[in-house]
């Protein structure tokens, strides 16, 4: 491992300025993601400011929706009543992912700053654009099971790893940050970037900028949702496809739906198109499979991911099955 150094903030102020005003300095949180990297060699940030006291640990409820803050941890946020009452699929999406001793670690904020599994990418030797911009991607001709097969580019087809991120997505939340240029709020389709030509830029942040907190806008009918993950093992194990499902039945007609996906994507996914197919229609197999059709249209398989396409409709007709049941 490098050398660096370790400072402590207190507030978010203070651990802006410092991490902005050190070129190769990094906020460190839960650090499951993080510290996994430096270990590998894969990151190697000269400074670390650690924001664990900075107060940033409620969960606020108010009629308009709910905000989290950036440091509450994955389990505190999968077992709050609200969450579970008004919002399964994110408390579902959240028990999903990792295991309980990193959920104790792990907070909201840097559940978004997750980066891929691609073995290339992690093992810190192989040609990849992602860690070395120009290197080359040798997942592209390479062992790529578990990579990507929607929003991918010719430099990168890395999946995207978060479980929650895929719920907060089907959910249109709001991204509030704190950076050197004041405070924002970005929604959460815009905070993941395409790998593009640029894979090495993951997120709309910019360098010292600090998620501060997620914002769940009220949406009743997520009351009615759910997460489907399917994956190699039972446990502790990263999604080949899962679902995130809200939907609005009334009279026996599907009034409004929510639809992302995960394991599939190079960022959480959400299918709007898909969604649009299934407002107006009977919550039934046949619109369920046309949704499912439309969300993977543009699915690009590699040699060893096809399965993945089929894998991820199947997936979503039975998340949609169990939210919406059949007629
Ligand atoms: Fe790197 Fe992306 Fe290629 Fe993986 S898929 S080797 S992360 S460029």
């Amino acid at each position: 491992m490098n050398p660096f150094a370790y400072l402590r903030a207190d507030t978010a102020a203070a651990a802006v300025k410092q991490v902005s005003s050190e070129a190769r300095a990094a906020f460190l949180a839960g650090g499951t993601t993080l510290l996994d990297l430096m270990k590998l060699n894969v990151e190697a940030p000269a400074v670390l400011v650690d924001i664990n006291a900075v107060p940033l640990t409620k969960i606020e409820v108010a009629e308009t929706g709910v905000r989290v803050g950036a440091l509450v941890s994955n389990t505190d946020l999968a077992y709050h009543e609200t969450i579970r009452q008004r919002y399964p699929v994110l408390s579902e999406a959240t028990l999903s992912g990792a295991s309980p001793q990193l959920r104790n670690m792990a907070s909201t904020g840097g559940n978004l700053m997750q980066r891929t599994r691609c073995y290339y990418f992690r093992d810190g030797v192989s040609p990849c654009n992602k860690r070395q911009p120009g290197s080359g991607c040798a997942a592209l001709e390479g062992f790529n099971r578990i990579h990507a097969v929607l929003g991918t580019s010719d430099q990168c087809i890395a999946t995207h790893p978060s479980d929650l991120c895929v719920a907060l997505v089907a959910l249109d939340a709001v991204v509030k940050t704190r950076g050197p240029k004041g405070e924002r709020a970005i929604p959460i389709a815009e905070f993941h970037l395409l790998p593009g030509a640029t894979p090495e830029r993951e997120t709309a942040l910019e360098h010292g900028e600090m998620i501060t907190a997620v914002e769940l806008p009220n949406l009743p009918f997520a009351a009615r949702s759910h997460y489907l993950k399917v994956r190699d093992r039972a446990s502790y194990e990263f999604a080949l496809a899962s679902a995130a499902v809200a939907l609005e039945i009334k009279d026996g007609v599907i009034r409004a739906a929510r639809l992302a996906l995960g394991g599939v994507a190079t960022k959480p996914w959400r299918a709007f198109e898909a969604e649009k197919v299934l407002i107006g229609a009977k919550p039934a197999e046949a619109a369920y499979s046309a949704a499912a059709k439309e969300a993977l249209k543009d699915a690009k398989a590699r040699k060893f991911n096809a399965f993945k396409i089929e894998l991820a409709r199947r997936t979503l007709v039975r998340a949609l099955t169990t939210v919406g049941g059949m007629t």
